[in-house]
């Protein structure tokens, strides 16, 4: 099987982490182009094997390109873009708040998809969300589910559910961080050194997840399985309840969601 060609233009953090995933799969030959950063780009041939190219032949040698570039880059980029791009080639945005619209203003004729990876790509663990813009077929369609499905799982959605998915998956890692900062705090309080209670909250965090991924169970069937009554964990759910942790954890996600809307 051939390899595909596909361009990031963009080296940065979120590019790394998706080219990172990319090159396990042995499908693709990755073209990489910075604006100044050359550096960058010899550091990440020598680890994943990329090739160092120009921005036009980023864009003019793939047959998938890939914007990893600011939002507040992507206006003058995609003037470039538009300069050396066929018609026929797929093109995947990851930049925040960027809707697909503006995209196709300024590359009508290509087959493009939007893209919400998070942090957990570093990790091959981003929960994806994708959102198929104008033209795209089901190679296409393919194409993008693999390139993400290197970096962790991937979903669907319409565009309008974009910024419900931020207020998930994209800012959602930082809430379970938040969560367990305030369990290593009570394990202080209570007497562990911050280094135990670090790796108490860590382990405990990290079973869960691995618990909820591969159980086959629901959360809320794990945690009743975990919840006694009358038992100790019954004891500090009941806390999180009186005091309104669902509906916290609800203004919390709303709030996100707002913000990501005014940003738009
Ligand atoms: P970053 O580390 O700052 O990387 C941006 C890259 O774009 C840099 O390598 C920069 O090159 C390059 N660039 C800027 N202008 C360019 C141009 N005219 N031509 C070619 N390359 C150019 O940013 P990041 O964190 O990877 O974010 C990239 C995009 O991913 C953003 O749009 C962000 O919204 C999106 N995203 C990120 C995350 C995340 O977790 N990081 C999650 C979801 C979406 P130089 O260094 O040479 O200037």
């Amino acid at each position: 099987m051939s390899m595909k060609r596909i361009g990031f233009i963009g080296a940065g953090n979120m590019a790394e982490a998706i080219i990172k995933g990319l090159n396990t799969t042995g499908k693709y030959e990755i073209r990489v182009t910075n604006r100044s950063n050359q550096a960058k780009l010899e550091q990440m041939k020598e680890d994943y094997g990329v090739i160092p190219v120009s921005f036009p032949e980023a864009v003019r040698d793939s047959e998938i390109i890939l914007l990893a570039v600011k939002p507040k880059d992507v206006v003058e980029v995609l003037a470039q873009v538009n300069k050396h791009m066929r018609s026929n080639q797929l093109f995947i945005s990851v930049a925040a708040g960027i809707p697909l619209e503006l995209l196709a203003k300024h590359l009508p004729l290509s087959p493009m998809v939007r893209a919400m990876p998070n942090t957990s790509s570093a990790v091959m663990h981003s929960m994806t969300g994708l959102v198929k813009g104008q033209r795209v077929n089901e190679e296409n369609q393919r194409d993008v589910e693999d390139i993400f499905g290197a970096v962790g799982k991937v979903i669907w959605i319409p565009e309008e559910q974009m910024n419900s998915l931020i207020a998930m998956s994209g800012s959602g890692p930082a809430y379970f961080y938040l969560f367990t900062e305030a369990l290593v705090k009570a394990g202080v309080d209570m007497g562990f050194s911050k280094e135990e209670a670090e790796n108490l909250a860590k382990e405990t965090l990290m079973g869960a997840a691995k618990m909820l991924a591969n159980s086959g169970k629901s959360p809320g069937e794990l945690r009743v399985a975990v919840t006694s009554p009358k038992g100790t964990t019954q004891e500090a759910l009941n806390v999180f309840w009186e005091k309104g942790l669902e509906d916290l954890v609800a203004r919390a996600a709303k709030a996100c969601k707002n913000r990501a809307e005014e940003m738009e």
